[in-house]
């Protein structure tokens, strides 16, 4: 496996960075202050004397409390974050992101940990907060990574992370170690206590982290759900007591930082499910989250009521099932479960199918069976096909292939759009306004999100009453450092690197910036090869160039292009071919690129890539 940690980068336009404090970013502008603007100033120094310094009489001490986020705080995945205090460091979750449309062929994009890998043996344990892979997706490429360090998490993430580990041949190195939410965690200069949050995977926790500079409170994926399926709502005494404690930072999940309101509870969606059953005629193939076993649990209920047998398709489905029942997470009638073998001995009213593929993905099973190559499940008039999720922002046009899909093949279907098939897993905005009220933080640090649901989660904070230098939305790359003064300021430091990695294949990191460049280039307009044999000595042409296209155009229809392209070839070899003579010819190759490029830019308005290959003889 190659591990050259090469970094790639989201290619976004760009990536402003920010001052060091809110009031840094205002213009200076003492000549022209008024009396009242003077008395403005005065009133906001006397009110905010405790809170941020200015940069220059700020000093980065080992007293300090560092937050360094490694990823999730610009996007939705990769979520990972580092604590720093003394010599200390924990970590907190090692999650993965799924790639967009602009890194062709990436399967997988993990935070760059090159820093942590420098300060391993630094590092006193890594925390999972829950099972979801952007929380536990890289454990199998960045553990080993760092030595191995200790794993601390509840029973049914331990149960997820093994599994995975078992994937990549890693079992019994790093030792997982299987805590309740009632245990306290000490790890160097941090104490560690957990509270139950609502997700929508069981054994979700938040943090209360206690540090020698205060409590930092660390809300991951969460939502309040007062009739969870599970049964076990959010512990609201524990995080009320935590915020009579005095909290210092409240770190908390922004997915849904967008949405007024509260988040619809998995109980009420479980009478929809229970009326959808209810109405339903033929089988039903139920598609959602292999992880979100509360859902699972919904549909084996309703199926057992409606009395219908289950035949579970998809590999994670069928592994996170047998975990999450071997742990007592999921409890199922005996004998619902059958092989699909058996399905033709029960009419199709008797029958659910229960799948993967809520996202569209391409080899999971709802899209085989939806593009007719599923092993045992042929589509039927009749049919009626639930996908029990809303898209992940960039899946939106997969899930509708797949839906279209079905359709053509004679099914029904029923969706987010078409009904409260599916609720989400985060905190609305009523909701993330009481996580504020409960815990009273002085200093607020919103997570998991793109930057824009991570500015609006900035904004409740501020209708909160936390005031705005106290309200940190940092991009990939900051650090947020607390004093012992409780003074806290966002910094960079430039050993800490915040780029990603792709992993493509068994690759993990050897595919960077340029790599994806050309893959997006040759994407976009195709490839053109222009192979000039040359007489080394005199730097002539011997033979007429050769062209290869592919995807740029067909070169059959096109042999005006290609006679016109060869002969400026020609013209460009006589007239630079002796030009300067190197072993490897770049310069002359470069020449080629560059001339040519420009005069097929200007026939087609296309740019392919063109690629020179210079052969002597
Ligand atoms: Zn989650």
């Amino acid at each position: 496996m190659i591990r050259k940690n090469q970094h790639g980068s989201r290619f976004s336009p760009h990536r402003p960075s920010k001052p060091g404090l809110p009031q840094d970013s205002k213009p200076a502008n003492k000549q022209n202050a008024s009396g009242s603007d003077r008395l403005e100033q005065l009133i906001q120094k006397a009110t905010n004397l405790t809170s941020s310094l200015p940069t220059s009489r700020y000093t980065a001490s080992r007293q300090n409390l560092r937050i360094i986020p490694m990823g999730g705080i610009e996007e939705v995945g990769e979520n990972m974050t580092v604590l720093e205090y003394g010599d200390d460091l924990i970590v907190i979750d090692m999650g993965l992101a799924f790639p967009d449309d602009t890194m062709p062929g990436v399967d997988y994009i993990i935070p760059d940990t090159k820093w942590l890998e420098q300060n391993k043996r630094r590092i006193r344990g890594v925390i999972i907060t829950h099972g979801h892979l952007d929380h536990i997706g890289a454990v199998p490429y960045i553990l080993p990574k760092l030595g191995d360090p200790p794993v601390y998490t509840m029973a049914l993430t331990a149960g997820f992370i093994k599994k995975r580990l078992e994937e990549f041949g890693l079992v019994g190195r790093s030792r997982i170690n299987v805590l309740t939410k009632d245990d306290t965690l000490a790890l160097g200069s941090f104490k560690i206590r957990f509270f139950r949050l609502n997700h929508s995977i069981p054994d979700s926790v938040g943090l209360s982290i206690t540090t020698p500079v205060g409590q930092v409170v660390y809300a991951t994926d969460w939502k309040f759900d007062h009739t969870p399926a599970d049964g076990k709502p959010t512990e609201f005494d524990k995080i009320a007591k935590f915020g009579a404690e005095g909290v210092l930072l409240l770190m908390s999940d922004s997915t849904n930082s967008v949405k007024p309101g509260y988040c619809i509870s998995e109980r009420e969606l479980g009478i929809t499910i229970d009326r959808t059953f209810s109405e339903i005629k033929g089988r039903i193939i139920f598609a959602n989250f292999a992880t979100s076993i509360s859902r699972i649990q919904q549909v084996f209920n309703a199926a057992a009521k409606y009395n219908r047998k289950i035949i579970v398709t998809g590999r994670s489905m069928v592994n996170n099932i047998e975990i999450a029942l071997s742990l007592g997470y999921l409890k199922i009638q005996p004998k619902i479960v059958i092989k699909s073998e058996q399905a033709k001995k029960y009419p199709d009213n008797q029958i659910v199918v229960l799948t993967t593929g809520s996202q569209g993905e391409d080899a999971a099973g709802l899209a085989r069976i939806a593009r007719g190559d599923h092993k045992t499940i042929k589509i039927k008039k009749g049919d009626t096909a639930i996908v029990s999720a809303s898209p992940i922002p960039g899946n939106e046009r997969a899930v509708a292939a797949v839906l279209s899909n079905l359709t053509r093949l004679g099914a029904h279907v029923i969706y987010n759009k078409t009904l409260d098939i599916h609720t989400s897993g985060h905190a609305h905005q009523e909701e993330l306004k009481l996580m504020i009220a409960l815990t009273k933080p002085k200093f607020f640090m919103p997570i998991h999100g793109e930057h824009h649901m991570i500015v609006t989660h900035a904004e409740l904070g501020k209708t909160m009453g936390i005031p705005e230098q106290n309200i940190f939305s940092l991009d990939n790359g900051q650090i947020l450092e607390i004093n012992s003064a409780r003074e806290a300021k966002s910094v960079e430091d430039p050993k800490i690197s915040s780029g990603y990695v792709f992993i493509d294949g068994l690759g993990v990191g050897d595919v960077g910036e340029v790599v994806i460049r050309d893959r997006q280039v040759m994407a976009q307009d195709g490839m053109f090869v222009i192979i000039v044999t040359l007489d080394r000595r005199a730097g002539k042409l011997i033979n007429q160039p050769d062209i290869i296209s592919r995807g740029f155009i067909y070169m059959k229809g096109n042999d005006d292009l290609i006679r016109e392209v060869k002969h400026e070839v020609r013209k460009l070899v006589e007239s630079k071919g002796k030009e300067k003579l190197e072993p490897n010819w770049a310069f002359l190759r470069n020449i080629i690129r560059d001339e040519i490029g420009e005069y097929l830019y200007q026939k087609t308005e296309r740019r392919p890539m063109v690629l020179p290959v210079i052969i002597e003889v």
